[in-house]
């Protein structure tokens, strides 16, 4: 049998249901690739032991006395530093949660624990989720496992880490610009985001609550619909959570392509695609073509807006949002202030990074009056013609081609001096969040220097499936995904 550490999840929910392999010798063979690989990789902030074994051991016990065991019965899971796990620490990567200690466990991880999986640690992460290189943690540097030199991508980099070095065959991340498509792409992963409202956010640390989505990773389509179907769902406890019915991923993927019409928004292939990302994606085009699909030109006129409006919007929200964390409830409390004033003052200097200021700060000038409406509300009314744009374009197409980002995985310090060459990096991911429509990224190949690319691909609102059919077909007859570092 192949080693339970190179099994996809489908593979090891079946061995593990057949009693093949025990969950707890899956658990075992994934903590002990952490160990080997995480040393380089640095991709977990904490693993999570001692309540993973008692879940794999509960696992076991069911599976022999011929109980259901659920969907996800003994895949190990990395879940990123955002999202709240009853008795593990959700840092965000910042200072200002160091110690803090979640109370509760966030929807998906309930749901997630309902189905047998196992939660193996927490992974790195931009500090809040602001960054696009996992570089603005406060904690440490996750490496890109295809090259140690180079970034995993951001903000969900950890994830992306984790599943591409093997240490885990899924992980959750966050996607609220961009955080779940662009590592996946920088890293040669599968990363999905699903349409706003298709899966709760309770337990998620908000950073732009209008924008953000929890979503999968994995190395192939079938496991990250598994994983998908497993999160998604209406939740009392997030009142932005659809109800519309969840279809059955895993069935509806297996639709042929044969007559899907997918487009191509010129908007996307202009300056600053690097010409390798282009080829690849060309030659992933054609791929479809060959399958029966219709390709055709499109135009998404309001593209080169999405990042400006975004850099209004999600720093506004970001500054609401994280006007919370202010000494008194949660985590650091800044010792020896004379007054509330100066603790709270002094609690959030001492406690948010660099980025995370810059962002409270433009945040707060969209907002104050005699701007809003310059800045805020002129940005929603942008928001409003992006998605115009995709509801347009739905009408002719199908689904929607693009790369994930401009380049592959640039180097460590590469942009760090140079915030706005950084918020570039997710130009074609940004307007996927604003429009609030699902969105993939798929490996579809290499640059010379041996590093993966990301195709992107983008569906109507709750069209996930139509995603999932279209990275199916596409691993059906491609291998990219199957190549390891
Ligand atoms: N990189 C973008 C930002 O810095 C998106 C982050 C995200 O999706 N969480 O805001």
């Amino acid at each position: 049998m192949t080693p339970a550490a190179e099994l996809s999840a489908c593979a090891i929910v079946k061995n593990v249901q057949s009693r093949n392999v025990s969950a707890l010798a899956v658990l075992d063979a994934f903590l002990e690739k952490v160990k080997k690989e995480d040393i380089k990789v640095k991709a977990f902030l904490s693993l999570n032991e001692d309540q993973a074994r008692f879940a794999a051991e509960s696992v076991d016990e069911k599976i022999s006395k011929g109980e259901p065991a659920g969907d996800l019965a003994g895949v190990p899971i990395a879940v990123k530093d955002n999202i709240c796990v009853q008795g593990l620490n959700a840092t965000c990567a910042s200072k200002i949660l160091e110690n803090f200690i979640s109370p509760y466990d966030a929807t998906v991880i309930a749901k997630l624990r309902s189905q047998g999986a196992l939660i193996i640690g927490k992974t790195n992460m931009d500090e809040f989720a602001m960054g696009s290189s996992t570089e603005n943690s406060a904690f440490q540097t996750t490496c890109n496992p295809w090259d140690q030199n180079r970034v995993p991508g951001g903000s969900s980099g950890g994830s992306a880490a984790a599943v591409a070095g093997g240490m885990s065959p899924l992980a959750l991340g966050s996607d609220t610009g961009g955080s779940i498509r662009q590592p996946a792409s920088f890293c040669g992963v599968v990363g999905l985001k699903p349409t706003y409202g298709r899966v709760s956010r309770y337990g998620l640390v908000a950073f732009a609550s209008s924008l953000d989505q929890i979503g999968p990773f994995s190395r192939t389509a079938e496991d990250c619909a598994l994983l998908l179907q497993a999160i998604c769902g209406q939740d009392p406890m997030d009142s932005t959570s659809s109800p519309l019915p969840v279809p059955n991923f895993r069935e509806e993927m297996k639709r042929p392509m044969e007559g899907l019409r997918i487009g191509l928004p010129r908007e996307y292939f202009g300056d600053g695609l690097d010409s390798e990302v282009r080829k690849l994606i060309m030659a992933a085009v054609e791929t479809f073509k060959v399958q029966g699909a219709q390709v055709g030109e499109i135009s998404l006129p309001h593209t080169d807006l999405a990042v400006p409006v975004y850099y209004i919007l999600a720093p506004s929200e970001a500054s609401a949002n994280l006007a919370r964390f202010d000494g008194v409830r949660y985590g650091h409390r800044s010792p020896g202030a004379k007054n509330l004033l100066e603790m709270v003052e002094k609690s959030r200097s001492e406690g948010f990074g660099p980025e995370v200021k810059r962002r409270i700060m433009l945040g707060t000038y969209a907002l104050s009056s005699g701007y809003y409406d310059a800045y805020y509300a002129q940005a929603q009314k942008v928001r409003t013609l992006i998605s115009e744009d995709f509801t347009r374009a739905f009408k002719e197409v199908d689904m929607i081609l693009t790369p994930t980002a401009p380049t592959p995985a640039f180097r460590s310090g590469e942009k760090n001096a140079d915030p706005v060459q950084m918020y570039l990096s997710d130009i074609y991911t940004i307007s996927c969040n604003l429009a609030g429509i699902p969105g993939i990224s798929i490996p579809c190949g290499f640059s010379q220097n041996k590093l993966p690319v990301g195709l992107q691909i983008l569906a109507k609102p709750f069209a996930e499936s139509t995603l999932l059919q279209a990275a199916y077909a596409y691993q059906k007859n491609t291998n990219w995904h199957l190549q390891v570092p």
